[in-house]
């Protein structure tokens, strides 16, 4: 597939006159970062929130001369009212409060009443991070912890949808957030605040603002663990992370195909420049068992993750099946670990946890736990 050209997007913005019909959206300075998946192109257009509404012309205009670029699947455009909040503008994060003057060891403020922040990440979209993250946050609450789950991916949030959650959190003084609940875990995803088909697009600043809102506005204590599930690849919401609170480390999911593995390695060696430990590498659909007879399949040439873990120095965590049970209950919110907890899905999402839990804790207590590599 042709891959999408950040200038030509911006060549053809040009074309379109600006709100009072002067100039064009790119030369007022009115077009947000542009983020390109895949074949999906989303920004947003700063406008005066009294005219969200009568500017919507002006919004489907922009959306059809990117649309009509080569290689551009999709389009996600919306107009964003960047003071005042607009009508047509999904609900801004309200701005993050000064950073608390308690910092950690790491010289980053943690968030009281929790004890460890993990990160579930993955080099790129699709290879089941988000699967992975709640069955491991689950399988850490099986092992006895207190665990609360964080989606920080603000562009495509899942977790409603796997924990089988709907509904808004309730606030606790007119500013904290309640997390949600499900299966004996805390929950808080962008999902529970915005409407579902409501398209967000962020800025840098504004993802910032939503993740920092979403660590210190949410009343995750007591927790031993939190569990936060990644947005895929290396952007702004990465470091946001690696900057704002100490993380515990990091587990990369990867998909046994190499070009994964390309990508893993990508989110590896962020992680290590930010100086955030990797706890490990999981391997998800590393293998196939038939439902039928039993009989197993490496149909992606399976064992690619953990070599390449041995490869760069850092434990591997476990491998999950590709198998239809893991999609139709995590698709149906019932996630298997909480759905069938004595299966054998359910016992290698524990085990993982098991390891994740080990890394945290230095090891102690657990059986023999692989090295852990903190460079
Ligand atoms: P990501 O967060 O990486 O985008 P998801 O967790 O949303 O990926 O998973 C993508 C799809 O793959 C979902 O439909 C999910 O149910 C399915 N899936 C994830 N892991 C597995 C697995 N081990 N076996 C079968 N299906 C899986």
């Amino acid at each position: 597939m042709a891959s999408i050209d950040r200038d030509a997007i911006l060549a053809r913005l040009t074309d379109v006159p600006g709100p009072d019909g002067n100039g064009n959206l790119v030369s007022l300075g009115l077009i947000s970062d542009i983020v390109i998946h895949g074949g999906k192109v989303m920004f947003s257009i700063t406008v005066d929130a009294a005219r969200a509404n009568a500017l919507e012309p002006l919004r489907e205009q922009a959306a059809a001369a990117v649309q009509a670029l080569p290689g551009v699947e999709s389009t996600l455009v919306i107009l964003t009212a960047e003071r005042k909040g607009g009508a047509g503008a999904p609900p801004p994060p309200r701005p993050a409060r000064p950073a608390p003057p308690a910092t950690s060891a790491s010289g980053k403020p943690g968030i009281p009443g929790v004890g460890a922040i993990i990160a579930v990440a993955s080099g790129k979209g699709g290879v089941g991070k988000s699967t992975t993250a709640v069955n491991i946050a689950l399988g850490l609450a099986a092992n006895g912890l207190k665990v609360g789950l964080l989606d920080a991916d603000i562009y495509g949030p899942s977790v409603p949808r796997l924990l089988g959650l709907s509904g808004k959190p309730e606030t606790q003084d007119g500013r904290t957030l309640k997390p949600m609940e499900a299966f004996g875990i805390k929950a808080m995803s962008m999902g529970f605040l915005v409407e579902e088909e409501t398209p967000m697009i962020w800025r840098g600043p504004m993802v910032m603002s939503a993740l920092t809102q979403m660590l210190r506005e949410v009343a995750w204590a007591p927790l031993d663990v939190l569990v936060v599930d990644m947005p895929p690849g290396t952007g702004d919401a990465q470091l946001t992370m690696a900057q704002q609170v100490p993380l515990a480390g990091a587990v990369i999911v990867s998909t046994p195909q190499d070009l994964a593995l390309i990508d893993a390695r990508k989110g590896l060696a962020m992680f290590r420049k930010v100086d955030v430990p990797v706890l490990g590498i999981v391997e998800n659909m590393s293998y196939f068992l038939c439902p039928h007879c039993g009989g197993r399949s490496d149909i992606f040439s399976h064992g690619g993750a953990r070599h390449e873990a041995e490869r760069l120095g850092v434990p591997f965590l476990g491998e999950v099946p590709l198998d239809l049970v893991i999609r139709e209950t995590s698709d149906a919110g019932r996630p298997i670990v909480a759905s069938a907890p004595d299966g054998p899905h359910a016992r290698v999402y524990r085990d993982i946890a098991t390891r994740i839990g080990a890394a945290i804790a230095g090891g102690a207590g657990a059986r023999p736990a692989p090295r852990i590599v903190i460079e």
